[in-house]
């Protein structure tokens, strides 16, 4: 799964080649995914040539692009997804075979491959999140029907602070949502509790924090896990528009350093395959001890030994 900031940089390139012109192709040619159905659909309708193209917005890892006549194309790029543009005539680098949507106007094509999920909304059912105020293009309209509410508020945000009610909200979902037991780098990849961490910050945000990744949420008080949600915000936000991740001068501070000396401390960096996911975790066993003896995470995880990042 990309991390957020991925597809924020996605959204503000579609968002200056598409957002104020008029659409002259819609293509689905393998039709959209209809929520809670196995089967997709081809539509006979949708967003109508001619119509303005409004604005081009992220929800957590949801791609949304609105039409001025109501219609909203949702889009989720998971492992497989991505998003292209191209001039009228150019060649496209992935095999049309694999085409999802063609978002057209008279200057750019904007082409979805590949993505798993892409659902197209009529005009009665606008997506349901709440609107974030960095998003580009009018609010969107808020509305109980289909769309990614499931997710939490969205860390990936231009704000250079979040906003209270995000902090509390999130402070909520962390209550209510999942055991006190599960362990900050599970937590960290919710995006129930909050959107936009992926599997690199969440190393580099709980070595920002000086936390054990083993750590249980009940170790973590209200004002820690404030800490947390803006450390992760900040790091997110640092990275907005920039290609190459840097967390910490130099690049990152743990995330695929495995075996390397700490950049702070010089203890070597290490690694395990945690969660349900199996995903790789990189830490300073020095500088993120274990919340309490007996809780380390090279205990709980046997026979993870360093390889190669990524997973
Ligand atoms: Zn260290």
């Amino acid at each position: 799964m990309p991390e957020g900031d991925t597809i924020h940089r996605t959204a503000a390139r579609l968002a200056g080649a598409l957002m104020g012109r008029a659409l002259t192709r819609f293509d689905a040619p393998r039709g959209f995914d209809r929520p809670g159905a196995r089967r997709r659909t081809t539509p006979t309708v949708g967003p109508t040539p001619g119509t303005v193209i409004e604005a081009v917005e992220v929800r957590g890892k949801y791609l949304l692009i609105r039409f001025g006549d109501g219609w909203v194309l949702e889009t989720h790029m998971k492992m497989t997804g991505s998003w292209h543009l191209y001039r009228p005539g150019e060649r496209w680098r992935r095999p049309p075979s694999t085409v999802r949507v063609v978002v057209g106007t008279d200057e750019w094509l904007a082409v979805c491959f590949a993505a798993p999920h892409a659902v197209l909304h009529p005009p009665s059912a606008r997506p349901r999140v709440a609107p974030s105020p960095g998003a580009a293009g009018p609010a969107p309209v808020v509305r109980p029907e289909p769309g990614p509410t499931h997710l939490g508020p969205d860390l990936c945000r231009p704000d250079p602070s979040l906003p209270e009610a995000d902090v509390a909200e999130i402070l909520h979902r962390l209550r209510t949502l999942v055991p006190s037991d599960t362990r900050l780098d599970t937590a960290l990849l919710d995006q129930r509790l909050f959107c936009g961490v992926g599997n690199v910050y969440k190393s580099e945000v709980l070595a920002a924090a000086g936390l054990n990744p083993a750590t249980p949420l009940a170790a973590v008080g209200d004002d820690e896990r404030r800490q947390l949600a803006a450390i992760a915000h900040r790091l997110l936000r640092a990275n907005l528009g920039r290609t190459d991740r840097v967390t910490v001068p130099g690049g990152l501070a743990v995330y695929g350093r495995a075996g390397r000396p700490c950049r702070r401390c010089g203890t070597p960096v290490e690694r395990a395959l945690t969660g349900p996911h199996h995903r790789s975790t990189y830490w300073c066993p020095a500088c993120q001890p274990p919340a309490s003896p007996g809780m380390g995470l090279s205990a709980q995880v046997k026979g993870a030994g360093p390889a190669a990042p990524g997973k």
